[in-house]
């Protein structure tokens, strides 16, 4: 039997609708969004979760789209590019920041949606029908990449390949465990499969196991309920391994699974957390918010694609 799909339109009580006339300025980037992937912060968004949405929101900022115009300085896009845009549309531009490369941590950072704009604005996301964006927050979709499937990449998947970047884990030897096989999770697993790695998935649903092993190739699943499991695990990627071969980094990616994975660390390895919760009272929850942030930010901007 196959899967058994409910329409829940009935519960549908309001459709707002958001109509905003959009200029394309000197430096912008004119987009028709073709698709656009779903996060899970578009759910906490719409639901209010986090407590700041402003309504109307429109989500997304998973956009993949074809350019239809450009504004008078733009150099490096033309009309019919395919190109695509992440959780960010504009910064201060001024800042050190900003020009270091770390738009996402600028204190003028305006978010893709559910955000203030710079001319006071509120910006609307992906799931437009056009947005209208600074060409510096625009990146080009490679040819031989569909912009469906490349579309997850502008947000899960920079979020998870920054950080692994960053911290030495995109080469052969490494072992990464990955936290959390959800929206990140399961990019994350792809990513350090692509680069070589050794990878571990730790989740706390048996159901996971085969999705982990046999669809995405992980090379061992670690229920987090096992604490014997759990011991080996973190003695394997944190500890012994890290003593012996000396340049050996172990790496948790936690995808938003809202507990404290104390000592996840470890002494030689790295805890990367990611997304952050609706309720949760964790209080990594702001370390977590910076980090995503950190994930979205520096290459997001300049080879997410490659
Ligand atoms: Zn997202
Ligand atoms: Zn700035």
């Amino acid at each position: 039997m196959g899967p058994v799909v409910t329409s829940r339109i009935s519960q549908i009580r309001r459709i707002s609708c958001v109509l905003t006339i959009l200029r394309t300025g000197d430096d912008d980037v004119a987009i028709k969004v073709l698709y656009c992937g779903i996060c899970h912060s578009d759910l906490h968004t719409i639901k209010n979760e986090w407590k700041d949405t402003i309504y109307p929101c429109v989500p997304g900022h998973e956009i993949a789209g074809a350019v239809t115009e450009v504004g008078a300085s733009v150099t490096r896009f033309k009309a019919g590019d395919r190109v695509g845009v992440g959780c960010m549309v504009n910064s201060c531009q001024s800042c050190d920041r900003c020009a270091g490369g770390f738009e996402n941590l600028c204190p003028g950072i305006v978010w893709t949606y559910n955000s203030v704009d710079l001319d006071g604005t509120v910006t609307y996301g992906g799931y437009s029908s056009n947005v209208v964006v600074h060409e510096r927050f625009v990146v080009r979709f490679p040819d031989a990449m569909p912009l469906d499937q490349g579309a997850p990449l502008l947000c899960a998947g920079i979020t998870v390949y920054s950080p692994m970047r960053r911290h030495g884990l995109d080469a052969p030897g490494k072992h990464v465990g990955v936290a959390g096989l959800g929206g990140l999770g399961h990019v994350a697993v792809k990513l350090a499969r692509a680069f070589g790695a050794r990878v571990t998935v730790v989740s706390s649903s048996p159901a996971k196991r085969r999705e982990a092993l046999d669809r995405l190739g992980a090379d061992a699943f670690v229920l987090s309920s096992d604490a014997y499991e759990m011991k080996v695990i973190y003695s394997s990627i944190f500890s012994d391994q890290t003593q012996a071969r000396g340049s050996f980094i172990g790496s948790y990616i936690c995808d938003g699974v809202g507990v404290v994975h104390a000592g996840c660390g470890g002494h030689h390895g790295r805890h990367h957390q990611h997304g952050v919760r609706e309720h949760s009272t964790d209080p990594a929850v702001g370390i977590a918010e910076a980090q995503r942030q950190d994930g979205a930010g520096r290459h997001a901007r300049e080879a997410p694609l490659i």
